[in-house]
């Protein structure tokens, strides 16, 4: 990546096993921090529900997505749950020169690859549920994804809360709304320190 050495950036990363409940609590944090912009990925996976192509996801084909990949348009990307997902560079300085903190929603993998990049400027934060069982519960009361996606999101999950201590923070999201007064302390915080440049 060849940033402007004039552009700022801070990043929040936000992971967790899929149904934990990080898509609800960022949706929170967006509501409350005019700072914050989140960072739309680029999948392969197809839309759910009323899913948008440019509002939760640009959705791609393989060739698409690796075609970019070969064009570096990546600032991290992985396989996860048997497809790609990628945050783009452009996602990334657009934010940064419009002034804003850059929450990303990603997976375990990304988050270690954009820890490497932006180590100073990033507060890296994992969401785990009370236990597998609720988590599996979640999953279905969701009800967004098949039987085989559940059972695929369970078996990764357990490997995904093999790494908090990857992570700066780990919070519990057991209730809602104190899983939520423990994260939105942790990003006033963050907003607060000084930017670093994208070398960061
Ligand atoms: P993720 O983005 O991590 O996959 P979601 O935010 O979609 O997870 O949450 C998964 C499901 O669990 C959703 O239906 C959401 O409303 C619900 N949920 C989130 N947090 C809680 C909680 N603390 N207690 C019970 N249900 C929750
Ligand atoms: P979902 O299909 O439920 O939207 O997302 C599945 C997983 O992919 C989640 O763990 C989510 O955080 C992760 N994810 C979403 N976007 C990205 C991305 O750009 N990069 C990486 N590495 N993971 C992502």
């Amino acid at each position: 990546m060849k940033p402007s050495p004039l552009v700022q950036i801070k990043l929040i990363v936000i992971s967790a096993p899929s149904g934990a409940g990080k898509t609800t609590l960022c949706k929170k944090l967006l509501e409350d921090f005019d700072e914050l912009i989140l960072s739309i990925s680029t999948t392969t996976r197809p839309p759910r529900g009323d899913e948008t192509h440019g509002r939760e996801y640009f959705f791609v084909s393989k060739d698409e997505f690796e075609k970019q990949i070969r064009k570096n348009k990546f600032a991290e990307w992985a396989m996860v749950h048997g497809n790609y997902y990628g945050t783009s560079k452009e996602v990334i300085s657009s934010a940064a020169e419009q002034g804003k903190t850059v929450l990303l929603d990603i997976d375990v993998q990304g988050a270690a690859s954009l820890r490497n990049l932006y180590s100073k400027s990033c507060l890296m934060v994992f969401i785990t549920p009370p236990s597998l069982m609720e988590l599996g519960k979640r999953l279905k009361a969701r009800g967004t994804d098949n039987e085989q996606a559940i059972e695929k999101r369970l078996k990764n999950a357990a490997s995904e809360m093999g790494r908090t201590s990857e992570f700066d923070h780990v919070i519990i999201n057991d209730s809602l709304e104190r899983a939520y007064e423990e994260l939105k302390k942790l990003v006033k915080k963050h907003l607060l320190r000084p930017a670093t440049d994208l070398n960061g």
